[in-house]
């Protein structure tokens, strides 16, 4: 209840400036808030020496669960532009953003530049965890160009030439990702993980998804659920299952000492590493602390684990 009253306090975040202004980040530049990693990332590579960032939530945060506290309300209230995930994923935090946006504050969800028929339906709700599928954030990338140039009109050149290598970029990430996949054979290509977070990295790369969330009381349901999962895992040879960083790796860790899959390694789901992590995948060194980065060495552990 105390988020519905922070929400209320927050209508007219962004209102009635006119877009002239006056809000401005420590470097002197306007300041855009950004959600969750995967968001700020691309706020900051559509923006760089144009807008400052600031994030809210910082690797290994769970945006599912992530509650705003007061520094997170003033950093809204604060900024030129707030970005969002949406579809639900910044749960505790959904209604707040959603009622700034419709009462006219320069807020918006990067989701909502989405193709038709591109969301996943998945019980009963929208997937969220679009960032998996590289040419769909590549979609959303587009979209918040065109927004932030409409924000910043004076210089909406300089964003969307901007954005087309970005979204250039991402597009390029999309083909890598597909080629890497084809190393583990077809029958192979299943990806057993804590939590709802690959449905869409599953369907763009081949991968059937199978995810033991919610397994955390032992219920009759659930451990019918663990025991299809280990039967699946026994049934097709499936070498490794694998932990999320921001999630806890317990009914994993039990599926691996049931079956005898390996633990494959941990991958990121729903927030990327720190900005500048510099990892190696597959003999390309990429940013896991960038989208396209943190997908390359998601399916790097991927592949090597169980091809
Ligand atoms: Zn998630």
């Amino acid at each position: 209840m105390k988020l519905a009253a922070g929400g209320v306090a927050l209508v007219g975040v962004g209102c009635g400036d006119g877009g002239g202004g006056g809000r401005w980040g420590e470097s002197g530049l306007p300041l855009v808030a950004a959600t969750t990693t995967m968001v700020a990332d691309l706020a900051r590579s559509l923006g760089v020496g144009m807008v400052e960032v600031a994030a809210l939530m910082g690797p290994e945060v769970d945006p599912h669960l992530f509650k705003p506290g007061q520094r997170d309300v003033q950093l809204l209230r604060g900024a030129e532009v707030v970005m969002y995930g949406g579809l639900h994923l910044e749960g505790r935090m959904a209604e707040m953003l959603e009622r700034m946006e419709r009462h006219g504050g320069r807020v918006f969800a990067v989701s909502a530049g989405l193709r038709e028929g591109s969301v996943i339906e998945a019980d009963g709700a929208h997937d969220p965890h679009i960032w998996g599928d590289a040419s769909m954030w590549a979609d959303a990338a587009a979209y918040a160009v065109e927004r932030l140039a409409g924000y910043f009109p004076a210089r909406a050149e300089e964003v969307r030439g901007r954005g087309e290598g970005v979204v250039a970029s991402l597009r390029a990430v999309h083909e890598r990702l597909k080629a890497r996949a084809e190393e583990v054979p077809e029958g192979r290509r299943v990806l057993v993980t804590s939590h709802d977070a690959f449905r869409y990295f599953g369907r763009a790369y081949g991968f059937e998804v199978l995810s033991v969330q919610g397994i955390a009381t032992v219920s009759e349901a659930a451990l019918a659920d663990m025991a299809r999962i280990s039967g699946v895992i026994r049934s097709r040879g499936i070498k490794a299952v694998f932990v999320e960083s921001s999630v806890s790796p317990a009914t994993i860790k039990r599926i691996s000492e049931e079956t005898g899959a390996v633990l494959g390694g941990e991958l990121c789901s729903d927030a990327l590493g720190a900005p500048g992590e510099m990892v190696d995948a597959g003999g390309r060194l990429v940013d896991k602390g960038t989208v396209g980065g943190m997908l390359e060495y998601n399916m790097d552990t991927i592949v090597r684990a169980l091809r």
